[in-house]
C-alpha cells in the first residue's frame, strides 16, 4: 500500500468543514479591514528564498523542498508567503497603483521539518503583508488583526510577544557585542551556531537548544541598542496596542526565524496548544523589497498556522455545525429510479440539497439512512406516483408524508421552511 509522505495529512471529510469555516471567516474578516487577497504559484525559484528568508535561516539551510528541473532551473516549493508577496509586489508594480498595498493570503507551505504535533512537513498559513507604510499604525494594525481574528474565533488564552530588533544601525551595533559576549562560549555553541557567530550571530538568539538558550540569558539586550528613531517606533507601537486594548510583553531576545525583520517583531502564542505554541509571528521588513530588487518600500506583516488555529479550537470547542443535505430522493423502482436524478437536478437548481441512492437499496434503508444524516425531507416515488405526477413527501422529523403533485413540489418545499 503506498501511504502518505512522512508529514503530510488528509484532511478528510470529517474534518474538511473545519477548514471551510475558517477560511470563510477569514475572507469575512479581511474585508472588514479592506484587504484585498492575493495568491502566489506552488513553487518559485530558489534564489527567491536564499536571498530573501537569509541563507543562514534554517528554513533555507536545511528545510526547503528544492530540485533542479528538466530545464536546469533551481526551484523550490515556497516554504513561507512573505518572499513570494514581495515578489509579486514587485513584478506587477503594484507599489505604482496605490501608496499603500493591504494583502491577506492564504496557502500550502512545505518544510522539511521533524514532524510532531502541530508540526508538519505541508501545512497551511494565512497572514497579511502591508506596503508602503515605515509608521507604527501599520505595526499595530497588522498585530491587530491576527490577535483580534483568534480572538473572533473564540481564542482567548493568547499571549502577545513583542520586541524591535532596530534598524540596520542598531543592529550592526549590537551584532558586535553580541560577538563579543558570546566569543568565551564559542566551542560550546553548537557547529550550526559556531558558523552563524562570523556570517550572522542574531541568528544564534533563535537557537531551539537548551544549552544554547542558557548561555544567552545574559547576553546584551537589544532594546539597549536601539537608535532614538527605533526606541520612540517602538514606543508608538506599544501605546496604539495599549489604545487598541491588545495586551503584550517584551522580549527582548526574540528575533523570529526570518533573517528579514528590521524593528517590531512578533509571536501570538496560546496556552491551548503544547509544545510548539506559536499560533502566528510576523514583524516588519523595510528593506525587503528593496533586497529583492524592487523600489525602497517599507512593509509589515505576519503567518499564522491554519493547523495550530484548529488545535487550539479542538481544544475550546466552539459553534462549528456540519450542514447535512436537506432531501434524499428515494426511487422504489427501477422505472422510477433514472427519473430520481432528473426531480435532483430540477430541485438542485431551485437551490435545495438533494441526494440520491446509488446502491439501489430499499425504502427501508434508505430512511434508516436519512434519518442517520439528519436529512429534513425524503421524497418518495413508486411507480403509481410516477403515473400520476405526484410524489411522496416524507417530513423526517415528524414522521408525517404528504402527496404532493410534482408542479406543486417546489412551492411545498418552499413552505416547509427548512
Ligand atoms: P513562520 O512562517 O515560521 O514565522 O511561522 C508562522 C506560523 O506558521 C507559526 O506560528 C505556526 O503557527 C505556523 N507554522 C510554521 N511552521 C509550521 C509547520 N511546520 N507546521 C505547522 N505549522 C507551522
Amino acid at each position: 500500500m503506498i501511504r502518505s509522505v512522512k508529514g503530510t495529512h488528509d484532511i478528510l471529510p470529517d474534518q474538511t468543514w473545519r477548514w471551510r469555516k475558517i477560511e470563510s471567516s477569514l475572507h469575512g474578516f479581511m474585508q472588514k479591514y479592506g484587504y484585498q487577497e492575493i495568491r502566489t504559484p506552488a513553487f518559485e525559484k530558489t534564489e527567491l528564498f536564499s536571498r530573501g528568508i537569509g541563507e543562514e535561516t534554517d528554513i533555507v539551510s536545511k528545510e526547503m523542498y528544492s530540485w533542479t528541473d528538466q530545464g536546469g532551473e533551481k526551484l523550490t516549493l515556497k516554504p513561507e508567503l512573505t518572499a513570494p508577496v514581495v515578489r509579486s509586489f514587485i513584478q506587477h508594480n503594484l507599489g505604482s497603483q496605490s501608496s499603500t498595498n493591504r494583502l491577506y493570503y492564504m496557502d500550502t507551505l512545505f518544510r522539511r521539518e521533524r514532524p510532531q504535533k502541530g508540526r508538519t512537513r505541508q501545512f497551511h498559513q494565512f497572514g497579511v503583508e502591508v506596503f508602503g507604510s515605515e509608521h507604527p499604525e501599520a505595526d499595530a494594525e497588522v498585530i491587530a488583526i491576527s490577535y483580534n481574528f483568534f480572538k473572533t474565533l473564540g481564542i482567548d488564552n493568547l499571549t502577545l510577544t513583542l520586541n524591535s530588533i532596530g534598524s540596520d544601525d542598531c543592529r550592526n551595533n549590537y551584532r558586535n557585542e553580541l560577538r563579543n559576549y558570546l566569543k568565551p562560549f564559542l566551542s560550546d555553541l553548537t557547529e550550526t551556531s559556531q558558523n552563524r557567530f562570523q556570517n550572522n550571530p542574531l541568528r544564534i538568539l533563535d537557537t531551539k537548544i537548551e544549552h544554547e538558550k542558557e548561555i544567552l540569558k545574559n547576553a546584551p539586550e537589544i532594546g539597549n541598542f536601539l537608535t532614538v528613531d527605533d526606541k520612540s517606533h517602538f514606543e508608538e507601537v506599544k501605546s496604539l496596542l495599549n489604545g487598541l486594548s491588545i495586551p503584550f510583553s517584551i522580549q527582548s531576545q526574540m528575533v523570529r526565524g526570518l533573517d528579514y525583520y528590521t524593528r517590531t517583531t512578533y509571536e501570538i502564542s496560546s496556552t491551548a496548544l503544547g509544545a510548539q505554541d506559536a499560533l502566528c509571528g510576523g514583524g516588519r521588513y523595510d528593506k525587503l523589497v528593496e533586497t529583492l530588487g524592487g523600489k525602497p518600500t517599507p512593509a509589515v506583516g505576519f503567518a499564522a498556522g491554519i493547523e495550530r488555529l484548529l488545535l487550539a479550537l479542538e481544544l475550546k470547542p466552539t459553534e462549528f455545525n456540519f450542514e447535512s443535505i436537506q432531501i434524499y430522493i428515494i426511487g422504489l423502482t427501477e422505472k422510477v429510479r433514472s427519473n430520481c436524478q432528473v426531480i435532483a437536478q430540477d430541485l438542485r437548481n431551485q437551490g435545495f440539497s438533494v441526494s440520491t441512492d446509488l446502491l439501489r437499496r430499499s425504502l427501508k434503508s434508505l430512511l434508516r439512512e436519512a434519518n442517520r444524516n439528519s436529512v429534513k425531507v425524503a421524497i418518495i416515488i413508486g411507480d403509481d406516483e410516477l403515473a400520476n405526477d405526484i410524489v411522496q413527501v416524507k417530513d423526517m422529523e415528524t414522521g408525517e408524508q404528504t402527496t404532493v403533485s410534482k408542479n406543486k413540489l417546489t412551492e411545498h418545499l418552499t413552505d416547509l421552511d427548512f
